[in-house]
């Protein structure tokens, strides 16, 4: 990992060279941890007891500071992480430094899908957008853990699933839809991951994630601001009709929406 600035929980000094989270405590199978922060995310809520206390053994508490680099490209992926807040950035980046975001992974996901088919290296760039917490675990532990316990291995094959179909809808409507669409698209994607109307986001961010420039984003926002929508602040976006920026967003927000709800409701 580079530039790696994970945080503790706990105000202890943080190594500025550090190229590895710190611990905050082994977690036992319980829905909160010994500091009282309850676990969020989906996948490791779904697992039944027996493989809860197995996984949660191995895992550890990390903080995932704001513009974090969880890997780049190419990287050796030696942990994995179940998203519990905050927003993880999926992200496409090219020779000339440009990004485009490809996809999100909030407190419904994990990190590091390659370690789940064997690979070990990055095939994209990864950051922390929106700060938040993760339960981190060992590549080599994951492995394991894969071969102990079916469920997990199946809740990460259809995350894994979700990300491919999201990633797929993203890549195409980066490319046909209109920059407000796709911020509303991509607001309503964030809000149903940290689970708030109100998003701590810079006009930089939102170009860097839109793949577009700032200056584009700054009239995209005033439309849908001016529509009553949204509130833009710097470094604050907050939605105040939600309805509306799903009718003013692109039909790609539905779409994956509705297909992540039908395989959600297929046994398994
Ligand atoms: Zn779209």
């Amino acid at each position: 990992m580079r530039n790696q600035t994970l945080s503790l929980f706990r105000k202890e000094p943080m190594a500025k060279s550090s190229t590895r989270p710190q611990i905050i405590r082994t977690r036992r199978p319980s829905n909160s941890d010994g500091d009282g922060n309850h676990v969020n995310n989906q996948i490791l809520l779904s697992l039944p007891n027996s493989e809860r206390e197995i996984v949660f053994d191995s895992l550890e508490f990390v903080r995932l500071s704001a513009n974090q680099v969880m890997h780049e490209t190419g990287d050796t992926l030696k942990s994995g992480y179940f998203c519990d807040s905050g927003i993880i950035s999926i992200l496409s980046v090219f020779s000339d430094g440009k990004s485009v975001e490809v996809g999100l992974v909030g407190k419904e996901g994990f990190l590091g899908l390659p370690l789940i088919a064997g690979f070990r290296t990055a095939g994209t760039r990864a950051t922390a957008q929106i700060p938040g917490a993760a339960f981190r675990v060992d590549s080599d532990k994951l492995a394991v853990l894969l071969r102990q316990c079916p469920t997990l291995e199946r809740k990460l094959h259809q995350f894994s699933q979700i990300m491919t179909m999201e990633t797929t809808q993203i890549a195409a409507c980066n490319r046909l839809h209109e920059v407000e669409e796709r911020l509303g698209r991509w607001l309503l994607m964030c809000a149903d991951r940290v689970g708030t109307s109100s998003l701590p986001l810079t006009q930089e961010l939102l170009a860097q994630m839109l793949g577009t420039r700032r200056s584009s984003v700054t009239v995209a926002a005033g439309i849908l601001q001016k529509a009553g929508l949204i509130t833009y602040t710097r470094g604050n976006v907050s939605i105040v009709n939600r309805t509306k920026l799903e009718s003013a967003a692109c039909e790609c927000y539905e779409l994956m929406q509705r297909q992540a709800k039908a395989w959600q409701r297929s046994p398994g």
